[in-house]
């Protein structure tokens, strides 16, 4: 007999994800962190190895698995500033409605953005008791902010975030590659943090044709390839040099793919991601006018698909996270269809797992693969070094998930502000069954998540 003195609770089942693969196992927990792990065998579950009187046990149903709860480190929650978009309190419950225990909240769209301390502040207070799941900081890079990158650093942001094209917002402004190397330069010495770029060429993007049309295709020739793969040249030069941690941001076209596959032979410390609509959605299925399918760079053909699930599967591509960007509906159907009006952004937070999970499963990709891209993945880069996995001494954060189970999207009961989503009606599979965070189930109502630093690095970080 385990001892198992003081337990808050007990989740045992047939399939509990332990480093990348699943066995009958149960996990208990005390304190919101995983203490004791034990492994039961190939056979049913015997009763009571972890066995406590305070403890609340859960058995798994047969048709569910446990899992790590997501690390979704690309959210655009944009409160204060831009509430009526979107803000903490919706997206979280999109977060956990979905699986996502942690999300990193991206430093635009809120009013300020997050490019000094006291704008930081300004956001964690606007945050603070609202979160249904624990919620990290980017810091931005934007001209002439140098000097607040060390103290952001300081503050616990998680890393950084710069764009080499207009960012859709005035108030954060893009850099150029120059200024981007100069703040490679101070975050490779500032407790060796994190760059991530929005890659596309600005040069490049300006000088492609941007009519006013209802026409995807037309949409897709105003951001070129070329200017994707450009700016991706520049972020691997300006890292090479410099030796930041750098991370290419939302990574579409897989043109890019080969030489971002030998800059990581090469030793440059670079980490790449995509998202579910890069993986799930295609070109040529965008109806006319249909700009909720708008985002940048864009979803393009079903080949370019094909070959970002190669890259995945190939480990150039890193992780996946959902770069969820929501606006109201005025301004993502401004221009009734006209692609070059409306708003350019995503909503998919709480349907990143099903979705991605539904066409893996089409591809043959196993589940363990998916969470270790979603969840173990984006959690070590950026430091979360207590997420990501389930095992003695991580945090309590977890998924019940039935990835068998099919369901209808149904964009009006999606927890986000509003209900626009390019995935309305699609078919997908894999149902979350409830989301613990820190050990307590996430219900609607209590918000009991926590506003995170980023802790101190460790070895871990390559
Ligand atoms: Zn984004």
């Amino acid at each position: 007999m385990t001892d198992a003195s003081g337990l808050d609770l007990v989740i045992r089942g047939d399939r509990v994800l332990l480093e990348g693969a699943f066995v009958a196992a149960e996990v208990g927990v005390r304190g919101g962190v995983i203490v004791r792990v034990v492994h039961s065998g190939t056979d049913a579950v015997p009763a009571s190895v972890l066995e406590s009187p305070a403890a609340r046990t859960i058995a798994l149903a047969r048709d569910e698995v446990l899992i790590p709860g997501l690390v979704d480190a690309h959210v655009h929650v944009n409160e204060p500033g831009r509430t009526e978009w979107e803000g903490f309190a919706t997206a979280t419950r999109a977060a956990a409605a979905g699986g996502v225990t942690t999300i990193v909240d991206m430093p635009l769209n809120s009013i300020p953005p997050t490019t000094t301390v006291s704008a930081l502040d300004v956001k964690r207070r606007a945050a603070e008791r609202q979160v249904f799941v624990d919620v990290g900081f980017w810091g931005g890079v934007v001209p002439g902010n140098l000097a607040d990158l060390e103290p952001l650093v300081e503050a616990g942001v998680f890393g950084f975030k710069c764009f080499l094209a207009p960012s859709g917002v005035d108030e954060f402004p893009p850099v150029t590659a120059d200024e981007m190397e100069q703040a490679m330069a101070v975050l490779a010495g500032a407790r060796d943090s994190l760059l991530a770029v929005h890659a596309e060429d600005a040069a490049l993007i300006a000088g492609a044709p941007h009519p006013h049309s209802a026409d995807y295709a037309d949409f897709l020739a105003s951001r070129p390839r070329e200017a994707e793969g450009a700016a991706i040249s520049a972020v691997i030069v300006r890292a090479a040099h410099t030796g930041v941690r750098a991370h290419v941001l939302h990574l579409s076209s897989a043109d890019a793919l080969d030489r971002l596959a030998a800059a990581k032979r090469h030793g440059v410390r670079l980490t790449v991601e995509t998202c579910p609509h890069y993986l799930t959605l295609c070109a040529e299925d965008v109806p006319a006018g249909a700009t909720d399918y708008k985002c940048c760079p864009p979803i393009r053909g079903a080949a370019n698909r094909d070959a970002l699930w190669q890259g995945l599967e190939v480990g150039v591509i890193d992780l996946i996270v959902s770069d969820h960007s929501p606006a109201p509906a005025e301004l993502k159907h401004a221009g009734g269809g006209d692609f070059a009006e409306a708003w350019g952004g995503i909503a998919s937070l709480q349907l990143g797992l099903p979705l991605v999970w539904t066409e893996a499963r089409r591809r043959g990709i196993r589940l363990e693969q998916v969470v270790e891209w979603m969840s173990a993945a984006p959690a070590r880069r950026v430091g979360l070094t207590s997420k990501g996995r389930i095992a003695e001494g991580a945090a309590a954060d977890l998924v019940v998930f039935a990835p068998d189970e099919a369901f209808t999207v149904d964009a009006a009961a999606l927890e986000h502000r509003h209900p626009i989503t390019p995935y309305d009606g699609r078919e997908l599979v894999g149902v979350v069954r409830a989301t613990y965070l820190a050990g307590v189930a996430v219900d609607r109502t209590t918000p009991r998540g926590r506003l995170l630093r980023r802790p101190a690095p460790t070895e871990e970080t390559a």
